[in-house]
């Protein structure tokens, strides 16, 4: 499932492409993908938009979009399987692509989503999508995140996954941060040492910059880069899809418990519950 470094390399990999084309038309195959407007009026209203840059706020992609003076935006988010192809308009199109963009350089930008739980939204106001996202890990400073969690008396793992407490985490990168930082999933927040805070902040930075350099992490079909590439960051996995095998600090073999309903690894032995 894509998360803050699939949703960058997807941002970069896209860029060189389709910054300043303009979107000629629209083809929605799947309404539901289209979160808002109407799809019917998705395809009337983004039509004739330049594409002027692609950027990333947590998992989201936007497009930033100028017609005559007139800015909007559009908001990809790619949940589980969600991803982009760029081919030349009238080749084949498979069955899992459902909303098609038409470019003036006779290229066709594609959404192709197998389990169809992304969804796009067309607006002018950003707030109505990304208004209520904690801070980027990437560019939140360290007394700040130490900060964050004073009084939260919540367990480390559902609130890294909360996407308004920090924002683009989900629960591979989650397990990968808790296991450098060695702290164990179930820990209230505000348990935390000031240094045990220090070393969350520098494994979630280390962890999401690793990622992003390989082009982040393709476990099974769910993640592929733009135009079916894999990422590379499956073979650095510390914790993630590891269980039964031995930790690569200290042997100990990797523990997968459920934690609000997310499956969540560990090493019993590093990561201590006090
Ligand atoms: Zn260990």
């Amino acid at each position: 499932m894509p998360e803050l470094p699939e949703v960058e390399t997807t941002v970069r990999d896209l860029k060189p492409h389709l910054v300043g084309r303009t979107i000629v038309r629209a083809t929605i195959r799947w309404p539901r993908t289209i979160a808002a407007p109407r799809a019917r009026q998705f395809c009337r209203d983004i039509c004739g938009y330049a594409i002027t840059d692609i950027t990333r706020r947590a998992k989201y992609l936007r497009f930033h979009l100028q017609k005559d003076g007139s800015a909007r935006s559009l908001f990809v988010h790619l949940r589980m399987t969600g991803g982009f192809r760029i081919d030349p308009c009238g080749t084949p199109r498979d069955k899992h692509m459902h909303v098609l963009f038409q470019l003036d350089d006779g290229r066709e930008l594609r959404f192709r989503d197998t389990r169809k739980f992304g969804r796009m939204w067309l607006v002018q106001d950003e707030a109505l999508v990304i208004g209520k996202l904690g801070p980027e890990p990437l560019e939140i400073g360290e007394k700040e995140f130490i900060a964050l969690f004073d009084g939260k008396r919540r367990q480390l793992k559902p609130l890294l996954l909360d996407q308004t407490f920090l924002a683009g985490l989900g629960n591979i990168y989650v397990d990968e941060s808790l296991w450098y930082a060695r702290l164990h999933p179930l820990r209230a927040a505000d348990s935390l040492t000031r240094g045990e805070r220090v070393r969350l902040y520098h494994a979630i930075q280390r962890v999401l910059t690793r990622a992003i350099a390989v082009g982040g992490t393709s476990i099974d079909v769910m993640y592929r880069r733009v135009n079916g590439v894999s990422g590379g960051f499956q073979d650095s996995l510390r914790a993630f899809d590891r269980e039964k095998r031995p930790c690569r600090r200290c042997g100990t073999p990797i523990v997968k418990t459920t934690v609000g309903q997310r499956g969540t690894h560990f090493c019993p032995s590093c990561q201590k519950p006090q």
